[in-house]
């Protein structure tokens, strides 16, 4: 199975791409972490986009696409997997198709968390404020100012995605504002139709 979570910044993405990543024994593949592992490790690609993570904006197409091209390549995705916050942009999802139509395969399905704009920088904060009581250190981004950025850059660049995959009818709208666990319901109720692992 091949999915798309999409949706803003606070929506639920990795939450329910990681109980998807469960459910069904596909790997979770967050851009977002991935970049921020390679800032972490200090790697060339890692101190090219740390600054631009870490202020909300988007990182170039070229370098998400060639992380995703090597990561979609290796044995562990041969049988699917969850694409979280990947393709942010209509040229992404354009550059996928093609990376997929070459190794001949296709996305099943495209999930989409809709949820309310006024709820999402709370959220964020809130994710800030638990992970520094667990004594981590919060994401760069989780501040109001990157907030902000992220915000414009998903309804400039991200929200068209949705328009694009609609088109291609793969394309299923959640209410994200639902506890977490009635989200992961009307996820699986979506995944029934199109399950074919
Ligand atoms: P969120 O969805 O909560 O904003 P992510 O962890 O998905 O968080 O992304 C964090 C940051 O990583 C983004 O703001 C952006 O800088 C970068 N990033 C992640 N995925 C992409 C992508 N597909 N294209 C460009 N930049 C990306």
């Amino acid at each position: 199975m091949r999915l798309v979570v999409l949706g803003a910044p606070g929506a639920g993405k990795g939450t329910q791409s990681a109980r998807l990543m469960q459910k069904y024994g596909i790997p979770q593949l967050s851009t977002g972490d991935m970049l921020r592992a390679a800032a972490v490790a200090g790697t060339p690609v890692g101190r090219q986009v740390k600054e631009i993570v870490d202020s909300g904006s988007l990182v170039p197409d070229e370098v998400v696409l060639k992380i995703i091209a090597e990561r979609i390549s290796r044995p562990d995705a041969a049988r699917g997997f969850i694409l979280d916050g990947f393709p942010r942009t209509v040229n992404q999802a354009e550059e996928l198709d093609a990376l997929l139509r070459v190794k001949d395969m296709k996305l099943d399905a495209v999930i989409e968390l809709k949820v309310d704009e006024s709820a999402l920088l709370g959220r964020i904060e809130k994710r800030a404020t638990e992970t520094a009581a667990r004594g981590c250190a919060a994401r760069a981004d989780d501040n109001p100012k990157a907030f902000r950025t992220r915000l414009a850059a998903y309804r400039k660049m991200t929200a068209p995605v949705s328009a694009y995959y609609a088109r291609q009818g793969l394309l299923k709208t959640v209410d994200g504002m639902a506890p977490i666990d009635a989200v992961a319901t009307q996820i699986d109720r979506a995944a029934e139709s199109f399950v074919r692992i």
